[in-house]
């Protein structure tokens, strides 16, 4: 078995992207410049966003938080969006999720301007990723893709399976595993809470991609030996026995699975951290879109 380390992997893109940073600022450009709008207080948003403006430091990428309180109108809201979508110096825009309740979480992800939707949240990103065009892709399934990309996994006429369907991981994902080049053009099942059989059909994947949201679910039954195992779910659960009184895990059982599969990635340290790498790659292709410089 292979571990596939996302840690290391995510390193190395962030080291990548440092260095074209770098480069910019030689070249007398200025540096990629994130916008993010927090409305309300939800703990989770803000943990999130401390998170990016610490990686994109790290890499040279300016960060701007836009924060409004819980109870603003609308109208306010979408006049930060069309002020951040005209800005020249801001090329990615990131919105919080979930918005209180009396926004109309539609129509603000409408107004961000495409290219500078590095969560591709809208629908035109959305429409463009389902017709192979260039885009800005989803962050975890994009660094789903990254991941088998840079442990050499190919994923050309191999069966993959996908559990969970969800607009911003499963969907994506199996588009991307469709696409016609060469980290696609792979068989693509896609199952779901009404899928029948589910653990023989994920005992048939070459690679199984896991994105349920049920800890630990997936155990050595549902894999055909030999496999590779990509678990994208992440919970924290209780454990009295941890220092820390819980313990992180995925979708997957780690110590059933591992022995049976070729690769498989960990959690925590394996697609985890690929989603803010390719948050920040994505950064790169926006400032390429906004400011009309080859990337
Ligand atoms: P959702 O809850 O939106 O989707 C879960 C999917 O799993 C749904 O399609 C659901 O089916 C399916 N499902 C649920 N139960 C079963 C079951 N018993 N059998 C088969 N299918 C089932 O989750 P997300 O896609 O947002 O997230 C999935 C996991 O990935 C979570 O653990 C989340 O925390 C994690 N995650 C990790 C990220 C990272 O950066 N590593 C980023 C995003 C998510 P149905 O559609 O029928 O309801």
């Amino acid at each position: 078995m292979n571990l596939i380390d996302g840690n290391a992997i995510s390193a190395e893109i962030k080291a990548e992207i440092a260095a074209e940073v770098a480069k910019l600022i030689d070249d007398g450009k200025p540096a990629p410049h994130i916008a993010t709008l927090i409305v309300g207080e939800d703990g989770a948003s803000m943990t999130y966003v401390n998170s990016i403006q610490k990686k994109s430091k790290e890499v040279g990428i300016t960060v701007s938080v836009y924060q409004l309180p819980a109870g603003v109108s609308e109208k306010e809201v979408l006049e930060v969006i069309d002020f951040v979508n005209s800005d020249e110096e801001i090329d990615g825009f990131i919105l919080q999720l979930p918005l209180p309740k009396h926004l109309n979480q539609e129509k603000v992800i409408s107004r961000i301007n495409p290219d500078k939707d590095i969560d591709c949240f809208t629908e035109i990103n959305n429409g463009k990723l389902m017709l192979d065009r260039n885009t800005l892709l989803p962050a975890t399934p994009y660094g789903t893709i990254e991941l088998l990309k840079r442990s050499g996994i190919e994923t050309e006429g191999k069966k993959c399976v996908i559990v969970g369907r969800s607009n911003i991981v499963g969907k994506p994902l199996a588009l991307l595993l469709l696409q016609q080049n060469k980290q696609g053009n792979a068989t693509v099942i896609v199952c779901h809470s009404k899928t029948e059989n589910l653990q023989s059909v994920c005992a048939e994947a070459d690679i199984l991609l896991v994105a349920i949201g049920k800890a630990e679910m997936i155990t050595e039954e549902y894999v055909k030996k030999g496999a590779v195992v990509i678990d994208i779910g992440i919970h924290r659960l209780d454990d009295p026995d941890s220092p820390k009184g819980y313990r992180i895990c995925g979708d997957v059982k780690f110590d059933e699975v591992a022995p049976k599969a070729s690769f498989i990635t960990p959690v925590p340290g394996g697609v985890g951290p690929m989603t803010m790498s390719c948050l920040l790659l994505n950064t790169m292709k926006a400032y390429g879109k906004c400011r009309n410089v080859e990337m």
